[in-house]
């Protein structure tokens, strides 16, 4: 594991298997996380000694920036190159209460999902939780600006990588290194219940988001593979049991694509499921720059949403942030594999 993923008890360990004192790791954890330099030569307080055995055996994870897009409204949009030449997007949305960062968790992903690019090419390999917080790091560094919230809904299944996602929460939420916010980090999922229990269990302060993205069974089956393996049932089982054993709330993401999910009776099917969650609904416009011949407008989807408010249900249209450099998710890095 490279040296950004490890905790700081773990980097205790390493310099004490060295014969040194553990202020030492607390020194290179705040120039990791909080200072977030890139070079062992910048970390003036450290011996040389050390710093040469750190520079030879724990190379630093970055996110080198191989395309940046940036749109009038101020998102901007990154293709991240990792050291062995792995590519990922990352987004840098800013609204009035901050900056927020979208970051991809794998390269790359085996879910399959019917609207979406990411998943084209299948799934490369998981990113380390150093290589998530180079993400933010980086988007942080381009933009001089400190992120106030992480969403993990770039490309990737969040819970998929659980572990190395686990790590990237519990050091993006550090004291002593970025210091983000417990409840500020965002995981979204298209629906892998055995990790849904899992994670209640570490009872984390995150906030879980559930891609929904169809109300009957079957027409989630058809776009996404998921559902086969976890129906609908078993996942929203797993929702309830995710707020009874951490008290925080689920929310729900609902992709709208017209004339396949957004008619009354999806509406109405939406509602009688996440009725009881005191949640809300992101109701969004199908991305046609992503995949398959799907497509919706934003007026359709606010339809479908007021749809759902008439139900009763709290749905909103999330604000479309970058249109002018609009690439669906996965797109950027598509586009870039396809034309090597
Ligand atoms: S929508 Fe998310 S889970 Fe589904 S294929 Fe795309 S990246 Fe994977």
């Amino acid at each position: 594991m490279d040296i950004c993923s490890l905790y700081k008890e773990e980097l205790r360990e390493i310099f004490s298997k060295r014969g040194e004192p553990s202020f030492r790791a607390d020194q290179l954890f705040d120039w990791l996380h909080s200072k977030r330099v890139l070079e062992y030569s910048d970390m003036t307080n450290m011996p040389a000694s050390i710093r040469n055995w750190l520079g030879d055996e724990y190379p630093i994870p970055s996110a080198q920036c191989i395309k940046r897009q940036i749109s009038s409204d101020g998102t901007e949009k990154y293709l991240f190159s990792f050291a062995d030449g792995n590519c990922v997007e990352t987004v840098a949305m800013q609204y009035e209460h901050g900056m927020s960062v979208c970051v991809s968790t794998q390269v790359g992903c085996r879910m399959g999902c019917r609207f979406c690019a990411s998943t084209q090419n299948g799934l490369v390999r998981s990113l380390t939780a150093g290589e998530m917080l180079a993400e933010v790091y980086e988007a942080s560094r381009l933009t001089e600006k400190t992120a106030d919230s992480v969403v993990l809904m770039g490309i990737g299944e969040p819970l998929d990588n659980f572990d190395q996602v686990i790590r990237f929460y519990d050091l993006i939420t550090d004291e002593r290194g970025y210091a983000m916010k417990n409840r500020s980090v965002t995981l979204s999922t298209c629906g892998l219940v055995p990790e849904i229990y899992e994670l209640a269990k570490l009872k984390k302060q995150l906030t879980l988001s559930i891609s929904l993205h169809a109300a009957f069974s079957e027409k989630r089956s058809s776009i996404m593979p998921v559902n086969l393996r976890y129906p609908m049932d078993d996942l929203m089982e797993a929702c309830r049991s995710y707020v009874k054993t951490t008290g925080r709330r689920v929310s729900f993401e609902y992709t709208v694509i017209h004339g396949f999910n957004d008619g009354d009776e999806d509406a109405e099917k939406l509602a009688s499921l996440v009725r009881g969650f005191q949640t809300h609904v992101n109701v969004i416009p199908v991305n046609e720059a992503g995949r398959g011949d799907f497509s919706a407008t934003r007026k359709q989807a606010e339809i479908f949403a007021g749809k759902l408010t008439s139900l009763g249900v709290n749905a909103t249209v999330r604000r479309t942030l970058g249109n002018d450099i609009s690439a669906a998710c996965g797109q950027l890095r598509r586009d870039t594999v396809e034309t090597k």
